[in-house]
């Protein structure tokens, strides 16, 4: 048995590391028990020829965004790219109609501007859903009452699946009514080009943290927690476990007692999503200036929308996403299998003559035994409070944190980061500010 610490904490990613700073700053003593032999969780930086993300890229927003003021303060350099949100409009896009042609700018301003007239029509469908519906089913509902014509409504409705399928990883028939409600993004969107993973590097600064420490056992009791690994055992007064809810749910990781119907509930009805990137890097750029290219119309099922990281990547790189079932078929494809998918697509877009790719990176997130999918979605009968509910403190000794218990903005970096503070104030029983953990003063309360 290792000595007695104040806290333990369960996953280096950026709620844990978040957490865990805090703490630590606030004169805890800290121990972060992390299973990979790495830290950053799904802040993920792949670091060779090129420096690419393979996990989180985006911050969906800066303005009053503590991602952002951290990356400022960590001198991370951001690149502006505001398309991560599935912006029909934001930034210059290329649209292809279901025929292959591409859509002229006033066609795809009437495009956009039926999608932003859906979306208007939506907030009060949803608001007035029945619980157990579908955001299929409210965008059924809100497409019927626009009285516009099959081929007119058939543009939308494949809009929004693949807003579903981009945003969480899923089929819009598996994702809550409410499951979306927390997309919106303020301010200008950016990424890395230096990798995102500088964030929980600079966190996990000074910090305790013990690599290759897969928790397989969390005892809790008002008098503390006892932890196992498969080798140690570890003694402290509270703990804050941030693993993903998939982890949660396979029970590689077990509670003793197992958590009560409070925080079980809610994580009953949350799920881990199938979403994966894949980059193609190109020995010449062959498609459209812009920040993206779409496809339109059944051609797009799987392959519908790539994003130009040439200017990040310094390289012609083009980054597309496998989602929901699309993601869970390439489950057991090899990466050359998945590029000639892609490549089937573009060549109808650009043309057989276009260049093979020189490289082609597919993520297998699914396959990750300590992330088993990308982020959390909401199920049917799911609401967005099961989000926070999920962090119900239980006897006052253990605090779920991680991007799934965030009800403002699941799913993103910030949550987690802001669930790491939440969690850390628990622990403290006093609100500290969240500045701390990147340098501001310690001594520093909450105004
Ligand atoms: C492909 C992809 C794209 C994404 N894109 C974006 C984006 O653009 N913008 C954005 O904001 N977010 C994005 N996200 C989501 C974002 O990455 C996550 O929400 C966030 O990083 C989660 O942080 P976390 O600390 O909650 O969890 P994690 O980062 O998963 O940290 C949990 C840690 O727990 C560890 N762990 C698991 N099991 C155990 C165990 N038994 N014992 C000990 N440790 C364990 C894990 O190894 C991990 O390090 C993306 C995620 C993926 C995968």
């Amino acid at each position: 048995m290792q000595a007695r610490t104040d806290v333990i904490v369960v996953g280096a990613g950026v709620a844990g590391l978040t957490a865990a700073k805090l703490l630590a700053r606030a004169g805890r003593s800290v121990v972060v028990l992390e299973a990979r032999d790495r830290i950053g969780g799904r802040v993920y930086t792949e670091r060779g020829t090129h420096t690419t993300d393979l996990g989180a890229s985006w911050i969906h927003g800066v303005t009053d965004c503590p991602v952002a003021d951290a990356a400022e303060a960590f001198g991370m350099r951001m690149v502006e790219f505001t398309v991560g949100g599935y912006q029909p409009d934001s930034r210059p896009i290329a649209y292809y109609s279901p025929h292959g042609t591409r859509l002229t700018d006033r066609e795809a301003a009437a495009f956009a501007a039926d999608v932003h007239t859906l979306d208007d029509v939506l907030v009060e469908i949803i608001a007035a859903s029945d619980p157990l519906a579908s955001y299929r089913e409210v965008t059924e509902a809100a497409l019927a009452a626009t009285g516009w014509d099959q081929a007119r409504r058939e543009r939308i409705r494949e809009y929004f699946t693949h807003r579903a399928q981009e945003q969480y990883g899923v089929e819009a028939s598996h994702l809550a009514a409410h499951g979306l409600d927390d997309d919106q993004i303020l301010g200008d969107e950016v990424v890395f080009p230096g990798g995102y993973d500088r964030l929980p590097s600079r966190l996990a600064e000074g910090l305790d943290v013990r690599l290759g420490s897969p928790v397989r056992t969390v005892s809790w009791s008002p008098a503390g927690v006892t932890i196992h690994t498969d080798s140690e055992a570890f003694e402290a007064g509270a703990v804050v476990v941030t693993v993903p809810v998939g982890v949660l749910q396979s029970g590689d990781l077990t509670f003793d007692p197992p958590l009560p119907a409070e925080v079980a509930d809610p994580l009953s009805r949350l799920r881990m999503n199938a979403f994966e990137k894949v980059f193609l890097r190109f020995p010449t750029r062959f498609w459209d200036a812009g920040y993206a290219v779409r496809q339109q119309g059944d051609a797009g099922r799987w392959w519908h929308s790539w994003y130009d990281l040439t200017r990040l990547h310094g390289t012609p790189t083009l980054l597309t996403f496998a989602a929901g079932d699309a993601a869970r078929e390439i489950r057991s494809w090899s990466d050359e299998d998945v590029a000639r998918s892609v490549m089937t697509q573009l060549r109808r877009l650009y043309g057989a003559s276009i260049p093979e790719p020189v490289a082609v990176t597919v993520t297998r997130w699914q396959d990750d035994p300590y992330s088993r999918g990308s982020y959390a979605y909401m199920t049917r009968g799911s609401s967005t409070s099961d989000h926070d509910d999920l962090a119900t403190p239980l006897a006052g000794v253990l605090h779920l944190a991680g991007e799934a218990t965030w009800t403002d903005d699941p799913a993103t970096v910030v949550a987690a980061m802001c669930s790491g503070h939440r969690a850390a104030c628990r622990v403290l029983g006093e609100d500290i500010a969240l500045e701390n953990a990147w340098g501001g003063d310690p001594a520093a309360r909450k105004s």
